[in-house]
């Protein structure tokens, strides 16, 4: 405090004019240091929720604002003419944000904030990292609607802008290794980013991203619920996941591991479908011959284990639970590529009478379709429906898997009902992805 009772700056603490004529100075504390910004109250309030509340009443901010405003009134001076350190200051802990966000982050997204709330450019080169710091910031700060409603001008339009000029790459996260780890975290940064900031379009890239490669938190998680089976312990949290980007708010993360999982199911379950109709009693080979079915389900056995698709357990200790790291892995590859090895059956026959036998033609068309189900629009995320109307877009059933839900493919199906934007293509795939059970052949 000065001697006319106006709290003033410590020297070492500088002031940076966002407003020049602003009449507020927010006292920001980052974990390496201070800062002051200087800001016009009244965009602040227009722009942000948070703001609005903490200056509108009530607060004691509001008050100290209220009298430091009412004391340079009584010596004659003008809030816009007055020195920045006799200007009332509200102090801002970012203390909940600092601890999820890299502070050199937050040292350049916050007075970029600040900037776009007063209708001005950003200073900071626009990297993914930068704008998932700026995001975590404006919903903080409740002013996320302020950067959309600019963000074609001040973000996306900004020549130093290097988000999005090229679509993410493919990865393939691993448990012992963390290759991938850093393309998975721009993708979930996107994601984070474009749903916090409404971008529909990068949503829909970013999610189908995620779903499609999969997720290096998910694997862990997924051993570690092996691990609790087995009765062992936790395993320590990987430090090298840090950041809420990797856990995606308002149930962002647990749908696009619902879908990734629902997807990886559904193909896992074509396989098992045919080996199960081989194995079973009844006789496949529409010549009615049985070395026809042994044939073919010696060559699918022989063609999916090599292939680590499947894999033969005995019943020995060692043996019953333990999958080979090979199969295991092959639940971290993405599902197009499950889809062309499916693709790769060998289609030998006994003999020239029985061309028409056998896996390889029965599952062409359900491949074929499921190519164009993988590629639909019904995988991705899309940012509307996910922000009105939730219940009906998930793929999480209301009933909690108490009911067990076949899903026949019908023969009849084409590849038209896959098809993007078709009438009903969405509740089919739905359907297709979130059964329990799937009969692929079925009777007619
Ligand atoms: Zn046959």
């Amino acid at each position: 405090m000065s001697d006319d009772g106006i709290m003033t700056t410590p020297p070492e603490f500088p002031i940076e004019d966002i407003a020049p004529t602003g009449d507020v100075v927010l006292d920001v504390k980052y974990s390496n240091g201070r800062r002051g910004y200087r800001v016009e109250s009244s965009d602040l309030k227009k722009s942000s929720r948070y703001f609005r509340a903490l200056l509108g009443s009530g607060f004691s901010e509001a008050k100290s604002v209220e009298e430091g405003l009412a004391r340079l009134a009584i010596q004659g001076v003008k809030p816009s003419e007055a020195p920045a350190d006799s200007l009332p200051h509200i102090e801002i802990e970012q203390d909940d944000v600092g601890s999820r966000v890299p502070s050199t982050y937050l040292f350049a997204a916050f007075p970029d904030l600040l900037r776009i709330v007063h209708g001005q450019a950003v200073t900071s080169v626009v990297k993914i990292r930068y704008l998932a710091a700026l995001a975590v910031i404006a919903d903080r700060f409740n002013c996320a609607d302020a950067v959309s409603r600019t963000w074609a001008s001040v973000v996306g339009n900004s020549k130093r802008t290097t988000w999005l000029q090229s679509p993410p790459p493919n990865y393939a996260p691993g448990i012992d290794s963390k290759l991938g780890l850093l393309e998975e975290e721009e993708i979930r940064q996107s994601i984070l980013v474009s749903w916090i900031f409404n971008l529909p379009r990068e949503m829909y890239v970013y999610t189908q991203a995620l779903i499609r490669c999969g997720s290096r938190l998910w694997l862990l998680q997924e051993e570690e619920a092996g691990h609790q089976e087995d009765g062992a312990g936790l395993q320590e949290d990987d430090a090298s996941l840090w950041g809420p980007w990797w856990d995606l708010p308002d149930g962002l993360e647990d749908e696009l591991q619902r879908r990734r999982e629902c997807i990886m199911a559904t193909l896992a379950s074509i396989p098992r479908h045919f080996l199960g109709l081989y194995l079973s009693r009844q006789r496949q080979c529409p010549l009615g011959s049985a070395s026809c079915d042994s044939f073919h389900l010696g060559e699918m056995v022989k063609f999916l284990t090599r292939r680590w698709l499947v894999s033969l357990v005995d019943f020995s200790p060692n043996g019953a639970g333990h999958l080979p790291n090979a199969i295991a892995a092959c639940a971290s590859v993405q599902p197009n590529r499950i889809l062309s090895i499916l693709r790769e059956m060998p289609g030998y026959q006994i003999d020239d009478s029985h061309k028409s036998c056998g896996p390889r033609r029965r599952m062409q068309r359900i491949l074929d379709c499921m190519g164009f189900a993988l590629a639909s629009k019904s995988i991705p995320i899309d940012w509307d429906g996910w922000k009105t109307d939730r219940a009906s877009a998930s793929w999480f059933s209301s009933d909690a898997g108490h009911k067990v839900y076949t899903f026949r493919f019908d023969l009849h199906l084409t590849m038209d009902h896959f098809v993007n934007g078709l009438h009903g293509s969405e509740q089919l795939m739905k359907s297709m992805f979130t059964a329990n059970e799937w009969d692929w052949t079925p009777e007619p």
